[in-house]
């Protein structure tokens, strides 16, 4: 199963934000809140990334590796980097998994590799 992260479509001018605001970027209409939810494409490019290197006790990995990739619809989001050596500005392709497990709750995220 393939799982999405939603964005949220304006029906007056069709302009896709992310995350939830209840004013669109773009028309700045506050009083319908009409939005579609749409899923969030998963190419774009590193904006920018940095490496944690004490990351809390119940991440099971030593360093974490998190990245601000602008996605082809121009929204901007963080997620964890899959990558050996990122480079800003390079393609990448985000895959919605499993980022987090603390006791028995699991969070997914976004998950970027190299596309
Ligand atoms: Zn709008």
């Amino acid at each position: 199963m393939e799982y999405n992260i939603y964005a949220y479509k304006c029906k007056r001018c069709g302009h896709v934000q992310y995350p939830y605001r209840t004013i669109c970027r773009n028309c700045h209409e506050n009083d319908h809140n009409e939005f579609d939810i749409v899923p969030l494409p998963k190419k774009g490019k590193l904006l920018t990334y940095t490496i944690l290197y004490n990351p809390p006790s119940d991440y099971e990995t030593p360093t974490i590796s998190l990245g601000i990739v602008e996605l082809e619809d121009g929204n901007r989001i963080t997620g964890q980097l899959k990558i050996d050596k990122p480079k800003t500005g390079m393609a990448v392709v985000g895959r919605v998994e499993i980022v987090r497990n603390e006791s028995y709750n699991e969070y997914r995220g976004m998950v970027f590799y190299k596309a």
